[in-house]
């Protein structure tokens, strides 16, 4: 134990059970405990201050504690905090979901809300099965996935999910998901290059789509990035074909636009870029700026009418989760989606976008352990190699990543590598000479690591 723990840090370690860690790493790194937050910083108990270069896991869009979004909030928790959304509704939601129907792509026209990014993935699923259940498929049973995806942490949604590190332990209790071998860019087995890349691991899904389609409910996809995967980054062409099989057998399409929606691929949806509407979109995350936990999926008449009819023919879709709708996070969502339109939100991820692409590859591809540096939007990755010629991985049991991690919040960075991949997916309000630091200070830690 570090000897010089604060009275939070103590009750912390005490009592809490952290996510995605192995807690036995807090006794030599314990929680840093943040007291507050403004724009693209956070401060922690003793003033010390980090940028936030993974807008605290993905769902900042606009800063911490932002001006308008706090008010909002506010105003909202005076009026209403809650009301159950079976028979009732308001203002917030219905506005939001008008609003939702109009900014995704055509085609999409109802919308389900939930309170998390893998509950809306569970709906998506269910909604799949139960649609074809009552079109007359009964054997539409099975979905099928990309290796290395992630759709989230409960069972339905982890068993689509592809990273093992996540699903291997828990697999006697999984689906039984069928999986294609998702494009792989960085070490592409074509030997294509993104930029004029005629997308031939398509095949690997198109026979299997072939072969089992009668089995098969829907697909889901995160679009142009599986991020969790690493930011592994792969071409919109790819997403137009699988679209076209889908259609083409009779199977959903499930975009997972869970953390590339809103802006962070350069386009309001990632879906755009290939120009698709899926059957069903997946948003969370940065649906509220990172201020609450709130989660749609949004999917299209045909779906709805198979589950629209008299009570007594049990179509309905009786799925719930307590703060369905909520209106606190429904209203913030709304103020979210007015930041975008009225300070022109699209135009400037693009500016800032170009500039950070231009100056990390100047600062990082030089580096010998250093792969690639890749970048969609405002989602840039460096993935570090043993070898840049062979692209040699580095042993995951050295633990790079996260010792460059540790390096990097010494100077005041927060970057949280996936495995042996840095990755910046920063709050657009970042400005030019912030990109800047946020690029100097990570170099400064793989320079120091290596
Ligand atoms: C984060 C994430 C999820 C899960 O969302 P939670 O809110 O963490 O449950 C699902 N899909 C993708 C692509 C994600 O990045």
């Amino acid at each position: 134990m570090i000897a010089t723990l604060s009275h939070l840090q103590k009750t912390d370690l005490q009592h809490v059970w952290h996510p995605c860690s192995q807690m036995k790493d807090y006794e030599e790194f314990p929680p840093i405990v943040i007291k507050s937050g403004k724009g693209i910083y956070l401060y922690d108990e003793n003033g010390k201050e980090y940028i936030d270069a993974v807008s605290s896991w993905w769902v900042n869009l606009f800063g911490h504690a932002n001006e308008r979004i706090s008010r909002a909030l506010a105003n909202q928790a005076f009026q209403l905090e809650h009301v159950i959304f079976a028979n009732f509704t308001h203002e917030p939601a219905t506005l939001l979901a008008e609003k939702l129907v109009k900014i995704t792509p055509d085609g999409l026209s109802k919308v389900f809300f939930a309170d998390n990014g893998s509950s809306a993935i569970e709906v998506a699923l269910k909604m799949s099965f139960q649609y074809h259940l009552q079109k007359g498929k009964t054997n539409k049973k099975r979905f099928l996935a990309f290796s290395d995806a992630y759709h989230g942490e409960t069972l339905g949604a982890l068993s689509v999910g592809g990273v093992g590190l996540y699903s291997d332990i828990y697999q006697p209790l999984l689906l039984d998901t069928l999986r294609a071998q998702g494009p792989d860019c960085f070490r592409c087995p074509f030997h294509e290059s993104p930029a004029h890349c005629n997308t031939p691991c398509i095949s690997s899904v198109e026979a299997m789509l072939q072969q089992h389609h009668q089995e098969i409910a829907a697909v889901i996809i995160e679009p142009l990035i599986q991020a969790a995967a690493g930011m592994k980054m792969y071409p919109p062409a790819f997403l137009t074909k699988l679209k076209e099989l889908c259609s083409q057998y009779d199977v959903h399409f499930i975009a997972d636009e869970i953390a590339v929606g809103f802006g962070r691929t350069g386009t309001m949806f990632a879906c755009e870029q290939a120009g698709i509407t899926p059957d069903f979109m997946c948003l969370s995350k940065g649906l509220t700026g990172g201020y609450l936990p709130l989660s749609v999926v949004l999917t299209n008449d045909e779906v709805y009418d198979a589950f629209y009819d008299d009570y007594k023919n049990n179509k309905a879709f009786l799925h719930s989760h307590s703060y369905t709708g909520n209106p606190l996070a429904c209203r913030v969502a709304l103020e979210v989606l007015k930041i975008f339109e009225e300070e022109e939100y699209i135009k400037k991820i693009q500016q800032k976008s170009a500039f950070m692409r231009e100056l990390a590859s100047e600062t990082f591809l030089q580096h010998p352990n250093v792969g690639e540096y890749r970048q969609v939007g405002m989602v840039g990755a460096i993935e570090l190699v043993k070898n840049k010629e062979t692209k040699e991985p580095l042993p995951s049991t050295e633990r790079v990543g996260y010792k460059i991690y540790q390096i990097a919040l010494e100077k005041g960075l927060l970057i949280r590598p996936l495995g042996n991949v840095l990755y910046f997916m920063p709050p657009y309000v970042i400005e030019e000479n912030e990109i800047r630091t946020m690029i100097n200070k990570a170099n400064q830690a793989i320079v120091e690591y290596f």
